[in-house]
């Protein structure tokens, strides 16, 4: 049966209004969820572990005596990861050996990042310090995510965080191995088997059992994101995503199979994930439609991946390359693949994009699990103005000024009449006071 996606070109008339359409979607947001989440989250301020435990018996179907049982101890993980079988521990161990080594490339030394000294003495500076404790939410509601505990924790790590507090819901108390293996393996200091709303609010506020931390990172579902952002302020955060997007930019010269399972991989996350297809050639467009409509029905997510691509996903065919990049930057991806025999022409042309693959061999799929870069990448045209998480998410810069007695003469008389200005006498006085005259 016909994959009925929708087919553009940008010569039609009435484009710019359907391409309007095709990138619009509604995040509506649940007043049903929100009212729930904002019950939860006040329920666990108030009586911290007991409402927890009482949350993870009603939503996870797991009820325990104490808190002390939803704890996962370091030898617990190390020996799911000593459980594993050999190809799973190896492929574990060097997806993190190779985001270790990409994060490491990011890392700002800690301390002392640069100073200068003015001509009378005054130093100006920037320290950079790693945040304290973080909480990593790893999903488990439907699926097991053990990437995400590497792409999450493994940053933390490079930063310097001294201690990563991991959470993951376990429906009825089935544990992963693969995800518990992940924790030990990117080094998480403590894990609790919490998920959801009660979760973001027992790291967001600390309970007996639960470390308050000072940022939350890492995707959940609608009651986590909506939780995480009530508890922004209180700590940090590092987004709220949306949906997983695909930005194919096609010259025609890749095996259309290869696009075409590239347009799945991320159609297969979601019905409201969005695959869409760049290329100025027409041909190769519709070779791409028949695999997509040979190879749909060998798919075990063929119904998500139907839906997605029927509803959010289009090919799209452009007068050229150039312009293929030109409306790629207005769509600003997640994933964006060069699909192109000469990706590296075409890189410099693109501006906005969460993470960019280049040439016909870097499916998407790989940076999802193992190349090195993170996987946390920003959605919905959010990375015209946000990068990946990072380990710059996990570090904080303080400026630092110290000031000489010369330097404190025309600085004071700088500040004493701007804070005269704004009607601030007591800034304006701890100026003037050293000054050599006093200010008289
Ligand atoms: P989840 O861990 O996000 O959510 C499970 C929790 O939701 C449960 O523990 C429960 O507390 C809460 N919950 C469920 N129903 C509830 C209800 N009726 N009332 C109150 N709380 C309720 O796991 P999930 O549901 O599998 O969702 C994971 C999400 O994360 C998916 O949307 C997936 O696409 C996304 N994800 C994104 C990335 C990324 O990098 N962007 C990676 C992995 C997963």
């Amino acid at each position: 049966m016909t994959v009925q996606i929708r087919h553009l070109a940008t010569t039609q008339s009435d484009f710019e209004a359907t391409f309007k359409q095709v990138l619009h979607w509604s995040a509506e947001t649940d007043t049903a969820i929100e009212d729930r989440v904002a019950a939860i989250l006040a329920d666990v301020r108030l009586r911290g572990d007991e409402a927890v435990l009482e949350y993870t018996a009603r939503f996870d179907g797991l009820s325990v005596p104490g808190m002390a049982a939803l704890e996962l101890g370091q030898s617990e993980l190390k020996a799911a990861f000593d459980s594993l079988p050999a190809e799973q521990r190896t492929a574990l161990e060097s997806a993190a050996r190779r985001v270790r080594s990409y994060h490491e490339r990011q890392k700002q030394a800690c301390g002392l990042s640069w100073a200068y000294r003015d001509e009378d003495g005054t130093l100006l500076g920037q320290k950079v310090t790693p945040l304290d404790r973080v909480g990593i939410y790893v999903p488990g509601g439907k699926a097991a995510y053990p990437s995400s505990v590497l792409m999450n924790a493994i940053p933390a790590h490079v930063a310097g965080v001294e201690e990563i507090i991991m959470v993951v819901p376990t429906p009825r108390g089935e544990k992963n191995p693969l995800v518990l293996a992940a924790a030990y393996v990117a080094g998480v200091s403590r894990a609790f088997t919490i998920g959801g709303a009660q979760a973001v609010a027992a790291l967001a506020y600390g309970t007996r059992t639960v470390p308050k931390v000072d940022k939350i990172t890492g995707p959940g579902n609608a009651y986590v994101a909506s939780a995480k952002r009530r508890v922004f302020g209180e700590v940090g955060i590092d987004m709220i995503a949306g949906p997983s997007e695909i930005l194919v930019l096609a010259d025609g010269t890749t095996p259309p199979d290869w696009v075409a399972m590239d347009l799945f991989s991320q159609a297969e996350h979601d019905e409201l994930a969005q695959s869409i297809l760049l290329c100025p050639d027409a041909a190769y467009i519709t070779r791409v439609q028949e695999a997509i409509d040979r190879l749909l029905p060998t798919m075990p997510r063929a119904e998500i991946i139907r839906a997605s691509l029927e509803g959010r996903g289009a090919l799209i065919h452009t007068r050229s390359m150039d312009e293929a990049c030109a409306i790629s930057n207005r769509i600003a991806p997640e994933h964006l693949e060069v699909s192109s025999s000469e990706p590296n022409k075409w890189e410099p042309l693109l501006k906005h994009a969460g993470a960019i693959f280049l040439g016909a061999y870097t499916s998407e799929s790989l940076g999802d699990y193992c190349a090195g870069p993170n996987h946390v990448l920003p959605t919905s045209g959010t990375a015209r103005f946000s990068s990946p998480l990072g380990v710059y998410d996990f570090q904080k810069r303080s400026s630092l000024i110290e000031v000489s007695e010369a330097g404190a003469q025309a600085l004071g008389k700088t500040a004493a009449v701007l804070a005269y200005g704004e009607g601030l006498q007591a800034h304006a006085r701890a100026a003037e006071l050293r000054l050599k005259d006093g200010g008289q």
